[in-house]
């Protein structure tokens, strides 16, 4: 496991920096930036002492429940909105899936 997984709020590349020696609290300690500055994720001040545990962490670390439940709608609104068999029932559904969104934004603000 040495590749960084993408940022799962914009799908930009993350990378590694290793603080300077001579940086008495966190000398030669690993931490992480975002390659993408407008991308709006909280960005993560942790240091690690190697490179591989904070690549782990990176890796393995668990979403929080909004963010799954957001993208799970987005994907579902996505799939809505490309049926090639539009009828009523689609209509509904993608409408629907919009309002849920929505009103998971305004829990989100
Ligand atoms: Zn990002």
């Amino acid at each position: 496991m040495s590749e960084l997984l993408p940022c799962p709020h914009c799908g930009g590349k993350w990378a590694l920096g290793q603080e300077p020696h001579d940086n008495a609290s966190v000398a030669s300690m690993w931490y992480l930036y975002h390659k993408n500055p407008r991308c709006r994720m909280d960005h993560p001040t942790y240091h690690f002492a190697s490179r591989d545990e904070l690549v782990a962490a990176w890796n393995t670390r668990t979403q929080a429940p909004e963010a799954i439940r957001a993208a799970a709608l987005e994907e579902a609104a996505k799939v809505a909105d490309n049926l090639s068999y539009k009828n009523n029932v689609a209509v509904v559904i993608a409408a629907a899936i919009r309002a849920l969104i929505q009103s998971s934004e305004r829990i989100g603000e």
